[in-house]
């Protein structure tokens, strides 16, 4: 069977698909048409589906007489992005965000793409059902941006309701990686993160009388100066990580000293140890910075870190990757096989591989995003491609698809029992 050539027999209304997702795409927990568009698609591949799993995950189940259970996992959710791809299906959706504001909306992380290859999975998997036995469970979960789509899948149920599966799979597209060709690796693929609110407290006053206060400005800048010694002065070389502080408010005119500052943080790291070394850095220098000011003990600096704010690393299975890397080769070709690097970037389905002590091995693969053409161009203009959230990001659907679709059928195919 030429697995590819009929991936490319299906693809007509695959792009069509693809379109409607991506001129449609709605914001994270407002995905009510894309998880109905998404489950009637299942539906009609003779899937079973249920809805509303964890909000508005979906879970179709394909079950074929014994043998092993797979998840494949698609996320479903846009972003608060205006589209300027170009693109004659761009998006011109607005919505409202979490706070009311109106926004463009558009499917700049590919999960548009995410959703098309799963029904195609599907498809293809149901058409050849004489071939092989097991159960396969398709799952399109929200609000992957946030955090908080496969928690509020797992804590719904989603492993007692239907069964824990014996493998995960996932795939992420990558504009650093040519469409048509696969990018995996085993081990830590993606890291891990937390995020969390640091609120510096101080004694406030007037601008001309710094001497009579506690200023939080001047220590919230210390305090951010410092923490970029923790990757780099106290972590390996060879351990990557990072910590950002991406947002810092305070104050209110240029003679006041406020009381208080408020920035927010994030950390990306590989393993726990590393994950456990920053958080408790953070702490030690937040503190002692703030001692170092002479600020009262009851004004130390507080640190917020709520439990949906932490993912673990995207940790792969080193016999899935196995797996997925001969599906590749096998059915694409030696030639669209990248040995991935890690990313700094993370993703909630780390979750599902532990997610209340039971490991589940699993996989995710990133497909290549980009043309050859466009990476041509960019190469010699010296420039990357547009990435994930950008508003210019526009993957080529017909390659990125066929290549997706393929390597993840032919992945499940060597997991399930064959007939053959
Ligand atoms: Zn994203
Ligand atoms: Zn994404």
């Amino acid at each position: 069977m030429d697995l590819k050539n009929l991936v490319l027999s299906q693809l007509p209304p695959l792009i069509e698909l693809y379109k409607h997702f991506h001129s449609n795409p709605e914001l994270s927990g407002q995905e009510i048409n894309t998880s109905h568009v998404l489950g009637n698609q299942l539906e009609t591949c003779g899937i079973k589906v249920v809805r509303n799993i964890g909000g508005l995950g979906i879970v179709g189940t394909l079950e074929n007489g014994d043998g092993p259970t797979i998840m494949i996992r698609a996320d479903m959710d846009a972003l608060p992005i205006t589209e300027n791809s170009g693109a004659d299906y761009a998006s011109s959706v607005n919505a409202q965000d979490s706070s009311g504001n109106s926004v463009g909306v558009m499917h700049a992380c590919g999960h548009d793409l995410h959703m098309t290859s799963l029904v195609g999975v599907a498809k293809i998997l149901s058409s050849l059902k004489d071939t092989w036995s097991g159960k396969i469970l398709f799952v399109g979960q929200p609000a992957e941006e946030p955090m908080f789509g496969a928690r509020a899948m797992i804590a719904d149920g989603l492993f007692k309701k239907f069964c824990r599966p014996d493998y995960c799979l996932a795939t992420h597209v990558c504009p650093k990686v040519h469409a048509g060709s696969i990018a995996v690796k085993p081990g830590p693929i993606m890291a891990g993160v937390f995020q969390l609110k640091i609120i510096v407290r101080g004694i406030g006053g007037h601008g001309a009388f710094p001497h009579e206060t506690r200023d939080p400005v001047m220590l919230a800048a210390r305090i951010i100066s410092s923490l970029q010694t923790i990757v780099s002065r106290e972590l390996s070389p060879l351990s990557p990580a990072v910590v950002t502080v991406g947002s810092i408010h305070g104050g209110t005119r240029a003679n006041i000293i406020p009381e208080e500052v408020v920035m927010e943080l994030t950390s990306r790291f590989f393993d726990s140890e590393s994950r456990d070394h920053i958080l408790h850095a953070i702490k030690r220098i937040c503190r002692n910075e703030a001692l170092a000011m002479d600020v009262p003990e009851n004004l130390l600096p507080i640190i917020i870190l709520e439990e949906g704010d932490e993912l673990p690393a995207t940790d792969n299975d080193l016999n899935l990757y196995t797996v997925v890397k001969d599906a590749v080769v096998e059915n694409l070709g030696e030639n669209h096989f990248v040995e991935s690097c890690m990313v700094m970037g993370s993703e909630d389905f780390a979750l599902y591989r532990n997610s209340d002590g039971i490991e589940i091995p699993s996989c995710l693969f990133f497909t290549g995003a980009t043309s050859h053409s466009d990476m041509e161009l960019f190469e010699t203009e010296s420039i990357d491609p547009p990435n994930l959230h950008n508003n210019k990001f526009l993957p080529p659907p017909e390659e990125s698809i066929t290549a997706a679709v393929t390597t993840m059928t032919a992945t499940a195919l060597k997991l399930l029992d064959s007939h053959k």
